[in-house]
This record gives C-alpha cells, sequence and structure tokens, in this order.
C-alpha cells in the first residue's frame, strides 16, 4: 500500500466530503440518510448507488461496488491507490512527502513509468523533428494545408516521423533504452525475416500523441504524408495503449465537456483537433476503433449527453448507430448530429464556422431513434407496397426499444400519420414485437438492469442466507462502527466465521482497533488491499443504522453463529462415531458423544 504515511493519506480523505467528490461524477439526490445516483460502474437506469455523508463511503447495490473516497477516485479515474491520493492530495494542496514507496519500485511500476518516460521523448522528438527541421517541411506543410495554426500544432504537440527506419531507434538506444523494450512499447517493429532486427514503427507520418486521462502520452496515431498504406496507423495495444480504455483528447476536453454537461463524440483526430482550434472545445475522438462500452462510461461519467457527430458517408453514418447503440446500453442518452450534404465535422467548420456549428449541435440534433428511423428509411424502397410494409415492421421494432411510453407513442403517431396507417394498428404491431423478441436478442441486456436486479432480489429473496451467516455480517457490520462490539467479539468466536472474507475482515477489525481507539470505517477501509473486502466492508456498513443497545444484539448475533456451527457439527459427528465404532476406537466414540450432548445443549 505504498509509504505514504497513514495521517497524510486520512487528512487528504478528510480533506473532501465523499458527496460533492461523487457529485462531480454523478449526480446525486438526498434519500433519506443517503444520496442516491446512477451507478458509474455499472449500467443502470434505476438508481441503486448509494453515498453515506455520515459514514463518508459509497456501496453500490446493483454491483457491489463500494469504498470510500480515494477508492472511488481510483476506479472513476482508472489510478492506482497512490496515483489516487496524489490526485487528490493535489486537489486538496497536501505536499505529499518524499516517497520510497515499495510501489514505486516494483518491477512493474518502473516499466510503466519507462513506458511513459519513452513516449514522452518520442513526442518531443517528433515535434521538434515537425517544428525545427528541414524532413519535417512536408508534414508542416501539410497540416497547414489542413488549416492548423502553429500554436495548434504546439498545443496537440503534432509531430513528424521521416520516412527512415531508424531515427527514432537511434534517438532512444542513445537514452538508454533497449530495442526490445521499445518493441513491447509500441514505438518499433521487429523484422519479419530477420528476428532481432527492428526499426521504427511509424515513418513518413504526421504523428498525433494520444494521452491518457492524466495528460501523459502513451501512444501514437500516425497519418501517412502523399502515398503508402494504411493511411491511418495508430501505435499497437500495449500494457500503456488500450484503446478501448481512453479516448484521443479526453484530458484537455474533460473540464469543456463537465462545464457543457455534452460531449462531442468525433471520428478522426483531425475533426478533434479542427474544432478545438474553432473554439470547441468539448470534443474527444475514439482511437481508431469502434466506441467501446468503458470509452461510453467514461464520458458518461462527465456528461449528461453525448453527441455523435459523425462522416456524413456511409461509413460515417453506421460507425454512428453502433457507437449510439453501445451508449445506450451503457444508460446514456446518445444523439446524433447529421451534418448536411455528407460534410465531415472538419469541412463542415472551414465552410461554415463555430457558430454554424454550434448552431447545427443544438438544432441538428436528433435522438439514437429518430437516427435510426432516418437510416432505415435511407436504404427502404418506399415506392412499393411491399417495400412500405418492411419498412413499418422494422421501425416499429426500433421504436419498441425506446423506454418511455409517451415517446414510443410520438414516434409510432408520426409514422402513422405519414404512411396513413392506424396508430392502433401500430401498437398491436408492436405488442407482437415485444412478446416475441428477435432471435438472438437478450431481452435481459435490452431492458437492461430493472430486469437483472429483479432478478437478484428475486434471487435473493428465494435463498435467504442462513441465520448464522447473516449473523456474522451483523455482527461485521456492528463492529465496523463499534470497537466495543470487536472486543466482545474477539473474546468470543475470534475468527470462526463460517465465510473466508468475514474471518478475515474480522481480524483486519481487531488490527484496527489496536490502534485506533474510535470507529472510522472509511479510515478502515482505506488499510484494505484487497477488493473483495473493500466491497464487502462498504457493503456491510450500509447495512447499519445507528442502533441501540448495541451489546446486547451482538451477543445475539454471536449466540446465533455459535448456534450454527454447533448445528453443522452436530451433522458430522454420527459418522464421525460409525467410523470410530468400526474401528473399535472406544475413546473416540465416548469423546464424540459427551461433544455431542454438550453441543446439544447449544442448539
Ligand atoms: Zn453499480
Amino acid at each position: 500500500m505504498g509509504r505514504i504515511p497513514e495521517d497524510v493519506i486520512e487528512q487528504i480523505r478528510q480533506h473532501f466530503d465523499i458527496v460533492d467528490l461523487i457529485a462531480e461524477y454523478v449526480p446525486l439526490k438526498r434519500s433519506g440518510r443517503s444520496f442516491v445516483g446512477l451507478c458509474p460502474f455499472h449500467s443502470e437506469k434505476t438508481p441503486s448507488f448509494s453515498v453515506s455523508q455520515t459514514k463518508q463511503m459509497y456501496y453500490c447495490f446493483g454491483c457491489g461496488a463500494g469504498g470510500n473516497s480515494i477508492s472511488f477516485i481510483m476506479h472513476v479515474e482508472n489510478l492506482t491507490f497512490v496515483e489516487a491520493v496524489e490526485h487528490l492530495a493535489k486537489r486538496a494542496g497536501v505536499v505529499l512527502p518524499e516517497r520510497e514507496a515499495a510501489e514505486e519500485h516494483s518491477p512493474e511500476a518502473i516499466r510503466r513509468k519507462e513506458q511513459l518516460r519513452c513516449h514522452d521523448l518520442a513526442a518531443r522528438y517528433y515535434h521538434h523533428i515537425l517544428m525545427n527541421t528541414e524532413a519535417g517541411v512536408p508534414a508542416m506543410r501539410y497540416l497547414q494545408e489542413r488549416g492548423l495554426t502553429l500554436s495548434t500544432i504546439e498545443e496537440f504537440q503534432l509531430g513528424y516521423a521521416p520516412d527512415r527506419w531508424n531515427i527514432l531507434l537511434t534517438f532512444l538506444k542513445k537514452r538508454g533504452f533497449q530495442e526490445g523494450f521499445l518493441e513491447q512499447a509500441g514505438l518499433l517493429s521487429q523484422s519479419g525475416n530477420q528476428p532481432g532486427r527492428y526499426f521504427d514503427r511509424f515513418r513518413g507520418r504526421v504523428m498525433f500523441p494520444i494521452h491518457d486521462g492524466q495528460g501523459r502520452v502513451i501512444g501514437f496515431g500516425g497519418r501517412i504524408i502523399g502515398q503508402g498504406e494504411p493511411k491511418y496507423l495508430n501505435s499497437p495495444e500495449t500494457e500503456l495503449f488500450q484503446k478501448g480504455r481512453h479516448l484521443f483528447n479526453l484530458h484537455r476536453a474533460r473540464q469543456p465537456i463537465r462545464q457543457r454537461n455534452r460531449a462531442i463524440l468525433l471520428e478522426g483526430y483531425m475533426d478533434v483537433i479542427t474544432a478545438y482550434q474553432h473554439g470547441i472545445k468539448n470534443v474527444v475522438a475514439a482511437l481508431g476503433t469502434a466506441l467501446t462500452s468503458e470509452q461510453a462510461k467514461i464520458l458518461q461519467r462527465n456528461a449528461g449527453e453525448i453527441l455523435m457527430m459523425y462522416d456524413g458517408d456511409r461509413a460515417g453514418q453506421d460507425a454512428a448507430l453502433r457507437s449510439s447503440e453501445v451508449i445506450a446500453a451503457t444508460g446514456g442518452m446518445p444523439r446524433v448530429t447529421v451534418l448536411p450534404d455528407g460534410l465531415d465535422p472538419d469541412e463542415y467548420l472551414k465552410k461554415y464556422g463555430a457558430i454554424a456549428f454550434e448552431r447545427i449541435v443544438e438544432e441538428g440534433s436528433v435522438s439514437s431513434t429518430a437516427f435510426k428511423l432516418r437510416m432505415l428509411r435511407n436504404k427502404s424502397q418506399l415506392s412499393s407496397q411491399e417495400g412500405v410494409i418492411a419498412f413499418l415492421s422494422e421501425a416499429v421494432r426500433i421504436v419498441a426499444e425506446v423506454r418511455s411510453p409517451v415517446e414510443r407513442e410520438t414516434y409510432l403517431r408520426e409514422l402513422a400519420g405519414e404512411f396513413n396507417v392506424s396508430l392502433e394498428s401500430l401498437m398491436q404491431e408492436m405488442q407482437m414485437t415485444v412478446s416475441q423478441p428477435k432471435s438472438g436478442d437478450k431481452p435481459a441486456s435490452k431492458w437492461n438492469t430493472n430486469i437483472n436486479n429483479g432478478e437478484r432480489m428475486f434471487k435473493n429473496a428465494l435463498n435467504p442466507l442462513p441465520a448464522h451467516v447473516q449473523a456474522e455480517r451483523k455482527l461485521l457490520s456492528l463492529m465496523l462502527i463499534d470497537p466495543g462490539v470487536a472486543r466482545q467479539v474477539k473474546e468470543t468466536i475470534v475468527d470462526e466465521f463460517s465465510i473466508e472474507e468475514h474471518a478475515a475482515l474480522a481480524v483486519f477489525l481487531y488490527l484496527y482497533y489496536e490502534d485506533h481507539q474510535d470507529a472510522n470505517p472509511a479510515y478502515f477501509i482505506s488499510r484494505l488491499d484487497d477488493e473483495r473486502l473493500i466491497r464487502l466492508a462498504s457493503e456491510l456498513a450500509f447495512e447499519t443504522e445507528s442502533v441501540e443497545n448495541r451489546s446486547g444484539l451482538a451477543e445475539e448475533y454471536i449466540l446465533r453463529i455459535q448456534k450454527g456451527r454447533a448445528e453443522k457439527r452436530l451433522q458430522m459427528i454420527p459418522k464421525e462415531m460409525e467410523e470410530a465404532a468400526r474401528r473399535g476406537d472406544f475413546e473416540t466414540l465416548r469423546a464424540l458423544t459427551k461433544e455431542q450432548i454438550d453441543l446439544r445443549k447449544k442448539t
């Protein structure tokens, strides 16, 4: 757990109110003693994510995510523990003491650091070549022809990789990097027919550095200058660069996205940079692949609305459709802007400027359902009756996926009016669609977590936990808020919990109270580094409310646990007795009989 002193971590944690901190990512509403909102860690339509101000903890009753402020930042920003503490420390204005953290020196941490360092060096080097050398002239001309200003080129640290085999290789080798390491980092390639021979991966390309959420270079996109294939080349998947988990320009766009409560998703890096130069700063792009649910969730955590503006051509529109489905599946509300005349955002901005762009974002975007209907219409044969029928039945299917009944009816009304059919017949058609799901569809995922939660609740209702397991949970939840109960348990059942995680949590609690007089669940869990235990402790912390007579209650739970254990043991005794009798081992037999009598008294 690093070596940032515990009291410093605690000071940083206490600087923030967890409700304010989480509210920056998730809209929260007060509900009784806690605050609730839609969980940022799984997709849901009804809030099961609770935040307790008094306990300074959060817990999701849907997916089991839980913890304190630090764990929240770790998960939501995708950081390690130490990075999360550093992140919060910076905001709190706390200066962290110089660390000799074990974590900092682990082989993985060193590798990661070195990978970041070689990417940083490569980005600077490519940028230098573009800005200051003869070799960079054609690339500079290309960028300026595309309308980028020098200050934009500098801000995005664009660069050029000359069409040579070993320019980056030589540069980084001189700085102590090994060829094999650089290949794994995605900066070099290895010759197929001459293993052991390495060369620059990017050659003859304009280089777009790609950053992580903290603004560190983790990869590159390269666009070829002149002839050659492929036109665009990205860094390969590496430990650092995971295409599905990052977005181009996110570190610059995050603040503007939060301010506008809207993220605009564009298709290409060039689109993003052009928009940014025009002052439209809430723009990001996926990394050369279809949008993943992880990326969709990152955007949703920062914006209420995700707007897609892809190229006007068919491929662009199909991509918009796929991305909008990913966003909808993670619980978001995607909207799509279709630019006129098949223009892409870059072209549109140059032709009509930023004001027109903003206006079309406001007025020209449609819901993903309207967009799907439009796409369907474009490819349907509406001149024949069969064509219209086919169109309508597919259109009804699309409308059936809309959750709001009012919205569904609005779409159906429009269709009915346009094609001169009755609303009732479309309604009927929709009923049939819903009752007969398309083969291969998973209704549970389509109508999402309401059903999943329902199933979960249903299951819980059918199979309640055994009484002694419930007692263990109740007891642990009391131990979390009451050192007296912890002592009471330590003196009676110690670690005789039937569930391994329960036993582990109990032991951590005993240790905690050796150093601390008072209960503080949020502080306690920052000492745990097992994710399962953190979740369990968070869940249990949400079970307790301030109750009277905790020690009396604890006594009851202890008895129930002991009874549970006794019952379990009693079930095993007859078999052991049988075996002892067969061996003629009367001593054991006698001991077992006595044990049986004692146990029966307890149950
Ligand atoms: Zn959740």
